[in-house]
């Protein structure tokens, strides 16, 4: 086996997505610590204006916009860029399985390669004992539906007064000094974290991941599936070998699973043309696979581009409010 195998097909360029949207990640995360160093020089660096792309970042966030956008039809002014992302993650997955999470999510990225890694060093693909995989799935479940419970029973005032809070106005300089400041507890985690990714594939996304949860449930609501045609297959099962998530994928007429992320692996290795395709659950027509990268890429970029033209990217928080608030979070002050 060799590491970074299967590239190819589709594949490069889904590693190309992924290394534009991790280098995205690192200009934002650049831009987003010169901002924060005005902040905790009181003013006295050169101010460098914040990123909204952070907003990404902030999914709790984005998910009380996003029930306060349906409750009042208004867009939220504190964080509207993370209103507009969610919105195209949630879309790029409904439109193809799941597609945020094997195409555009950094941490996705990060498990994915840990895990090739990991068969790299181990040989083999190992894979979590059947009843501990369904317990360590419902936990993902568990922990959306109290989210969820949570914020559904909050009141629009509630939901208002809260989105309008300096809690939520600097929860991403909040974001930022608990990682500057990071506790031994947390490297731990982080690093246990790593290890478990790298010895079973994609532990964060399928154990513990709530915003991956969110997205299963838009996979399964999805329109398209991959379907095999069972007189033409062969059955080399290559294409449930090569599956992330762990579907068997040779012995399914359709792929109906809240796992599968459409990474288009299994249809990349097919040997055999036309046996697995993706296809609208109410027709025969086959896609081609390029038009689950075309729409990930249309859907990020016409989303980023309405919420930009709408005026609904930056935000309404002036740098002057920024450090007024900052000044009076004593417990921000870590470096
Ligand atoms: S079924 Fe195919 S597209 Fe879905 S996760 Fe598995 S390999 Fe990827
Ligand atoms: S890779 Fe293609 S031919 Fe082989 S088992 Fe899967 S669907 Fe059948």
């Amino acid at each position: 086996m060799k590491f970074f195998s299967n590239i190819k097909g589709l594949q490069k360029w889904r590693l190309l997505i992924q290394v534009i949207f991790i280098l995205l990640s690192i200009w934002i995360g650049i831009d987003f610590y010169l901002f924060n160093h005005y902040l905790a020089t009181d003013g006295q660096a050169v101010f460098y204006s914040r990123p909204p792309g952070v907003d990404a970042f902030l999914p709790i966030s984005g998910f009380l916009s996003l029930i306060y956008f349906f409750k009042t039809g208004i867009i939220h002014p504190v964080h509207p860029a993370g209103f507009a992302l969610l919105v195209s993650f949630l879309l790029m997955s409904f439109v193809f399985a799941k597609s945020f999470c094997s195409w555009v999510c950094v941490f996705g990225t990060l498990s994915e390669k840990l895990a090739d890694f990991g068969e790299f060093i181990f040989k083999r693909k190992i894979k979590m004992p059947k009843v501990l995989d369904i317990i360590f799935r419902s936990l993902k479940y568990l922990l959306l539906a109290f989210i969820i419970f949570a914020f559904l029973g909050m009141s629009t005032p509630a939901l208002k007064a809260f989105l309008d809070g300096d809690f939520n106005v600097i929860c991403d300089v909040r974001m930022f000094n608990f990682f500057a400041e990071i506790s031994n507890l947390t490297i731990l985690i982080f690093w246990g974290l790593m290890l478990l990714s790298l010895v079973f594939r994609g532990f964060w996304c399928r154990y513990l991941c709530p915003l991956g949860g969110v997205m299963n449930i838009m996979g399964l609501l999805s329109p398209h599936k991959i379907k095999r045609n069972s007189e033409s297959c062969i059955n080399c099962k290559k294409c449930s070998e090569v599956c992330p998530a762990f579907i068997k994928v040779d012995s399914l007429k359709m792929v109906v699973s809240d796992e599968c992320s459409s990474c288009m692996k299994c249809i990349d290795i097919c040997p055999v043309k036309d046996t697995l395709t993706l296809k609208p659950i109410v027709s025969k027509k086959s896609i081609q696979k390029k038009w689950v990268m075309i729409s990930v890429v249309f859907i990020f970029l016409a989303i980023t581009a309405i919420a930009m033209l709408m005026g609904k990217w930056q935000n309404n928080v002036t740098k002057e409010d920024y450090l007024e608030i900052y000044q009076n979070s004593k417990e921000l002050r870590y470096y």
